[in-house]
């Protein structure tokens, strides 16, 4: 789809167009900031989250509290920094008093995650928990406890991904026993990395423009009785 200095500089005109988004008035007018995501814009592995929390909104950076603090934690020991990876949330704005995101909410934001999975091309697309993982599965009834540690080759756009869902880290932050399971489930991470990327589609061809060819008529001296039977 173009170079990545290409593809980067689209991305910021995705991100400029972001900033002003009043899609969700009451996100609109509850945000300090839009936060559309950092790291590393050409980046082989991307998560996605749910949405911004009070930290994030107030820095305008993805995962800065304590979820975001066990995550640095769980790319550290597989030898990976934030400027490795993408980091994005289903939705860009704070749902107020850290309330689930909408249906609508999340209809009126994805298209800024389609473009964000389009323009940075990664291989693997990490989602944290429910909401994202159902989002970009397209299908909202199967949920991560079924679905988390197990990599999928799916199409999302025009690209083929490996998504791989996990536990939300905030869901892990006070249980021990989740804990261990994103611990396991992250570790899997570099194999799924080093695995060949998924075939692509054959890119869509525009189909070519049909040019109508102009209706020839042949004017026909009609006979004056066949005229006259015509008029009934
Ligand atoms: N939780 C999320 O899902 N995203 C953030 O950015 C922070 C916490």
């Amino acid at each position: 789809m173009g170079t990545a200095a290409e593809r980067r500089e689209e991305l910021k005109a995705v991100w400029e167009q972001a900033r002003t988004c009043t899609n969700c008035p009451q996100l609109a007018s509850t945000r300090q900031t839009v936060v559309f995501g950092s790291g590393n814009a050409d980046a082989d592995l991307m998560f996605v989250g749910e949405a911004p929390g009070a930290n994030e909104d107030r820095q305008g950076l993805p995962f800065v509290g304590q979820a975001g603090r066990l995550l640095d934690t769980l790319l550290e020991e597989i030898g990976l920094t934030r400027g490795d990876v993408f980091i994005a949330n289903t939705l860009k704005c704070r749902p107020p008093g850290n309330r689930d995101p909408l249906p609508q909410e999340i209809d009126a934001c994805q298209d800024y995650l389609f473009r964000q999975l389009e323009l940075i091309e990664p291989r693997v697309v990490c989602t944290l928990g429910n909401f994202s993982t159902k989002l970009l599965r397209g299908d909202p009834s199967t949920g991560i406890t079924r679905l988390h540690g197990r990599e999928e080759v799916r199409r999302i756009g025009p690209r083929r991904v490996r998504l791989y869902p996990i536990y939300h880290p905030a869901a892990a932050l006070y249980t021990p026993q989740m804990l261990d399971v994103l611990r396991s489930d992250f570790r899997k991470l570099p194999e799924l990395l080093a695995l060949d990327p998924p075939e692509q589609p054959e890119p869509e061809v525009e189909p070519e423009p049909v040019v109508e060819e102009p209706e020839i008529v042949l004017e026909v001296e009609r006979e004056p009785e066949a005229a006259q039977l015509g008029l009934f």
